[in-house]
């Protein structure tokens, strides 16, 4: 107990140290990129876009951005983007800034995993503390914002879901419990319902298990947020909760 104390106290100072000394300052160039490409930053008002961006310096500060597999320069625009999505997810707390998952890998499209023995889009390897996306397919889930499929999402939602378990550095069980039971309650009914073959809300890949339940639901939480309400206001309810926060607010419009 007292090595953890001393460890997660070790971790939190030494990125709060990193943060004070090495801090990477937005550009003009890094606000063009959001302003253009990321209409979640885009619709926010001026207040909110200042709490962004702060919290965007932090993540781009804290995290290591590594090419693998062709992609020999990780460029501006895929460090701003992939940080804007873990922005975006947990832009509910000021201070949750997924702290596990250090290094973000970036494949230019599907790559071939040895583990599994076969071609992924994207994984978060909680060992490793690693959050990998195919750049092709990041962008793909970006471009359409309406369709409730978005890689960058849908990572970023399991290494939110596992921080929120891991309990060896300075983050852990900030989902509150009572909307972490309440969202469990709908799991098992969402996952019947998307194994039948009658189509619904949701898409093949969430009836897996929970944790892809939970990804699946993330997705469409944050762009089809109206459409997700319509569909079931309960199970939504419990994701403004749990998040903190209520993407109908920014998307105003039903698409
Ligand atoms: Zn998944």
């Amino acid at each position: 107990m007292l090595l953890y104390y001393l460890f997660s106290g070790r971790f939190w100072l030494f990125e709060e140290l990193r943060l004070s000394i090495m801090r990477r300052r937005l550009k003009q160039s890094d606000l063009d990129i959001l302003e253009s490409r990321f209409p979640y930053f885009a619709r926010l008002s001026n207040k909110h876009k200042r709490e962004f961006c702060r919290k965007l310096e932090e993540i781009l500060t804290i995290k290591t951005f590594i090419g693998r597999g062709g992609v020999q320069a990780v460029s501006q625009e895929m460090e701003v983007l992939i940080g804007a999505t873990i922005v975006m997810v947990t832009f509910g707390w000021q201070r949750v800034r997924l702290p596990h998952f250090k290094k973000i890998l970036i494949y230019p499209n599907a790559y071939y995993s040895t583990i599994s023995k076969t071609y992924h889009k994207g994984e978060v390897n909680p060992r490793h503390g690693i959050i990998v996306v195919s750049w092709e397919a990041f962008l793909e889930g970006l471009e359409n914002q309406k369709d409730g499929l978005n890689l960058g999402i849908h990572e970023i939602a399991h290494a939110l879901k596992l921080e929120n378990q891991i309990r060896n550095n300075s983050e852990s069980d900030f989902f509150n419990p009572q909307a972490y039971r309440d969202f469990h309650s709908f799991c098992a009914s969402e996952i019947r319902k998307i194994s039948s073959d009658i189509p619904g809300f949701f898409r093949k890949e969430g009836a897996l298990n929970e944790h892809e339940f939970f990804a699946v639901a993330l997705e469409n939480f944050f762009e089809r947020p109206h459409q997700f309400f319509q569909y079931n206001s309960k199970l939504y309810g419990t994701l403004v909760q749990l998040l903190r926060q209520d993407p109908r607010v920014w998307i105003k419009e039903i698409a």
